[in-house]
Formats: structure tokens, sequence, C-alpha cells
């Protein structure tokens, strides 16, 4: 049995907690915020449960569901439908389906006749040999131009809220730009990938859409109980200090420990908040460019705009619209709008629009409901709810200092035995990786 101190209670720090006190060891989470949950944070008004933070996950890795199952609460897992395939790209003014298959995928509008042709020669194009090469050039180079604008572009804005002329597939996309990097083409990679053996487990990954029911929040409340509400210290800055080979933690007036392991998980930002001796040698590792992001709940009691069939509308850069995305919320999940109603969360700014975020209040709601009305066809924009919340940190981006950022992660762990380095500053953004990286890191200790 190990003392553990894990700091941050996101959903990282959560899951790393659950983890090692499930394996016999004692832990404590110090968390500088007054709750749990991190970013994941659901809150309710006038019949609304809406997210602040992140709103759905991806089922693509099985740690997601097994996390579920062994905390107990699978029924509280929530895996949209299948209506959830159909995504929408804004392409002059209108609502494309992406197309999901040979046929949709001849006929869409999204595409140019030369992209579309050209697709059968993608396994004889040349291998890429710039490993730092942006997303733009690769997909560029093996796709075409109207790929990168009307496919790849919105999702790396719906995703990352992000910029593919600097994201770098190496550090963003690994598993995309392995079938470059190990078959060639990405055609020939995905049929080497399906013919591959999987194992039982990886059918828990289902690829869908998924949430708790109540919320992500409900995620959150269910961690904290399992972990012990005594193991929580809340409200106060960790600083981590070397004391005979293991570590005191000193929050506010008190101090903990010893503990024979440190798990960092809070943001790449703020490292050297509670590493305080590890800025000297490991500059590096705060590195770290992130996307402002505004997300905001909009609810109406009654709906009048275009039909809500699928996950959500992504606005290609091309298109010059100023919002990044749509989610369909109350399509997704269960219960987040009263009856009739329609619940969606609405995504701002980016590396796209990093000054949206300090526009006045009333400027910022004219515009996004202008947007949203626009593109939704509202023809009286008048929400039952309009909820903003502002993300100065929202999103790292795997961008060019990325290798740096690992390379100074990896330097703690070996010039500090003891303290293991995670978060979302490395191995990924999305909630199925948090969740596994933080199981993972439990497993290390
Ligand atoms: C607006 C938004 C929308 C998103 N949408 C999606 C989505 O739809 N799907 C998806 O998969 N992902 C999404 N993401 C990304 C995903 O939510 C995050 O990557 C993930 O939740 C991060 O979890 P974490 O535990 O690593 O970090 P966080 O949730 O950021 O938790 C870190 C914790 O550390 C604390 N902390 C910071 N500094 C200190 C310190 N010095 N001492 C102690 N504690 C500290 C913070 O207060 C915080 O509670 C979204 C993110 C945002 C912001």
């Amino acid at each position: 049995m190990k003392n553990i101190a894990i700091i941050g209670a996101g959903i990282t720090g959560l899951s790393a907690a659950f983890y090692a006190k499930k394996a016999g060891n004692s832990v404590k989470v110090f968390e500088k915020m007054s709750r749990v949950g991190g970013v994941m944070h659901t809150l309710q008004k006038n019949g609304f449960t809406y997210e602040t933070g992140p709103s759905t996950g991806s089922v693509s890795l099985p740690e997601v569901v097994e996390l579920y199952e062994d905390l107990g609460i699978q029924d509280l897992l929530e895996q949209a439908s299948s209506i959830a395939g159909n995504r929408f790209i804004l392409k002059k003014g209108k609502l494309c389906a992406l197309p999901s298959g040979l046929i949709s995928g001849l006929t869409t509008p999204l595409f140019s006749w030369k992209d579309k042709f050209g697709m059968p020669f993608e396994p004889f194009r040349k291998r890429g040999t710039d490993p730092n090469e942006s997303l733009s050039e690769m997909v560029r180079r093996r796709l075409g131009q109207s790929i990168l604008d009307y496919a790849v572009d919105p999702f790396v804005s719906g995703v990352y809220a992000g910029n593919p002329d600097v994201m770098i597939p190496k550090y963003a996309l690994p598993k995309l730009y392995n079938l470059e990097h190990n078959h060639g083409s990405f055609i020939r990679g995905t049929i080497a990938k399906m013919k591959e053996p999987k194992p039982e487990r990886n059918k828990k990954a289902t690829k869908k859409v998924f949430s708790t029911q109540g919320g992500l929040s409900v995620l959150a409340e269910h961690l904290e109980k399992a972990i012990g509400k005594e193991n929580f210290v809340l409200g106060l800055s960790p600083v981590v200090v070397q004391e005979n080979g293991k570590f005191k933690i000193v929050a506010g007036e008190n101090s903990f420990g010893p503990f024979d392991n440190v798990i960092y998980t809070a943001g790449a930002s703020h490292i050297f908040e509670a590493l305080p001796f590890a800025q000297e040698k490991f500059p590096g590792a705060n590195q770290v460019l992130y996307a402002k992001v505004s997300e905001v709940a909009i609810g109406f009691n009654k709906w009048e705009g275009v039909p809500l069939n699928g996950f959500g509308a992504l606005m290609p850069s091309k298109e010059k619209r100023n919002i990044l995305g749509i989610l369909y919320m109350s399509t997704l999940f269960k219960n987040r709008a009263p009856k009739g109603g329609v619940l969606l969360s609405v995504f701002v700014g980016g590396l796209r629009h990093p000054d949206f975020i300090d526009l006045p209040e009333d400027k910022f709601k004219e515009m996004v409901c202008k947007e949203v009305a626009d593109i939704m066809k509202i023809p009286n924009m008048k929400p039952d709810l309009f909820e903003v919340t502002h993300h100065e940190e929202a999103i790292p981006q795997y961008d060019l200092k990325t290798p740096v950022r690992e390379e100074a992660y990896k330097g703690i762990e070996k010039a500090y035995p003891g303290i293991l380095m995670g978060g979302n500053g490395i191995d990924g953004i999305g909630m199925a990786k948090r969740i596994a990286q933080g199981r993972e890191l439990a497993g290390r200790v």
C-alpha cells in the first residue's frame, strides 16, 4: 500500500485516484477549485440540464465503459443512438450531411469532383517525409484541398477549436499519422487495421457518443463518492516539497504527507505552481498554446428551426462564420430540455477568433443569436435559456510545442522518482484518453 497525492480533480485526476484507491492505496486529491470535475461541469436552469465544459465524449476506448462498470453505475452511461452518426457541415449557407459511404461520398456537394475522383489514387501517392508537417499540408497532399476545407478543418474546429495549419498530426492525431507512416497510405492503413485481430475487450469501445444520465457532473460526483470525500483537499493550491526521498504537500496553512508518489494531472500551464522546483531544469513543461472557447447553452421550450436529426453542425473556416459549431444536445441525450423543447451547445472563439471571449456581453449575445438563427433557420430567435461560459484555457493544442512539453514531462519523472506526469497536456484531450491516462497513471504507481 502506498500513500499517493493526486494534483487536479478533473476527469484525469479522479480516474487516477479512483483506480489507485481501488488497488488498495491511500490517496489524497488536491484541487484548486472548490468542486471536483475540472472543466466537466453540468448545471440546471429553467428545466434545462446543460454542460459548461465538455458536452460529450466518444467511447473510443474500453476504459470508458470499464470506468462506469467499476463504479457500479453502468446503467448511467448514456450512449447516443445511431442518429449521432449524422453530422452536418455548413457550405454556402446550407447544412450538408457529411458523407458516410461511397454513394454519399460521390454525390455530396461538400467536395470537388477532382478530390472525389482522386480518392482511389490515394494509396499510390508518395509518403510524406517531414514528421513535423502540419495537418493541412498532410491532408492537401494525400486527399485534396476540398477535403481539407470541408471535412478536416471543421473537424479540427469542433474537437480542438484549433487550426489545421498549426496542428501536427504526429502529436494530435497519431492514429492518422501512423496510417501513412506505417502503411504508406490512409486507405491501405485502414484496410490493414481492419484485418488485425482485436482483443475481445475492444468490443466495449463502441465509438458511440457518450455522456452520463443527468450530465457529466454526475460521473464526477460518483467518482468523488467512491474515492471518499474525506480524501479531497479543495479550494487550495498545493505546493509539492521533496523531503527524504518522499514528498510533502503544503496547501494553505496545512501540510500533508509524506507521500510515496505524486500524480500531476492539472493542465500544462499550471505545472510550476505545484512543482516549483522543476522550473529551472524543465522550463519546457509549461510550453502550451491554449485555444480560448466560449460555450453557450441555448434552450428553447418550442423549436421552430431545421430538424435536429444528428450530432450537430460544424462551420468550416472558409464559410467565415462567427461560431465554430452547434451540438444538438437534446437529440443526443434524454432529459436535457423540458418536454417538447430543445437544447443546443454552441461553441465560439477557438484559435480562429481568440478575441470573441472579450466582447461585451450584449454584443456577444447578439452575435451568437444572429448566427444561430441564420444557420438553424429560426424565424423568431427568442431563446428560453442563454448561458455563457468562457474558458481562457480551453483546449491545449498539439502543435510544435508538444514534443518540447513531452520531453520535459519525461525529464521531471526521471529527475524526481515518484512523480508521475499526466493531464491533457500530453496524450490527447478527449474524455476517453483522459480516463485511460488516469487509470494508466494509477497502474504505474
Ligand atoms: C469547453 C470545452 C469543451 C470540450 N468538449 C469536449 C468534448 O465534447 N469531448 C471531449 O472528449 N473532450 C472535450 N473537451 C476536452 C476535455 O473536456 C478535457 O480534455 C478534459 O476534461 C480534461 O480533463 P483533465 O482532468 O485532464 O483536466 P481538467 O478538467 O482541466 O482538470 C484539471 C484540474 O486541475 C485543477 N488545477 C489547476 N491548477 C491546479 C493547481 N495548481 N493545483 C491543484 N489543482 C489545479 C483545475 O482546477 C482542474 O479542476 C472540452 C474541453 C472544454 C474546455
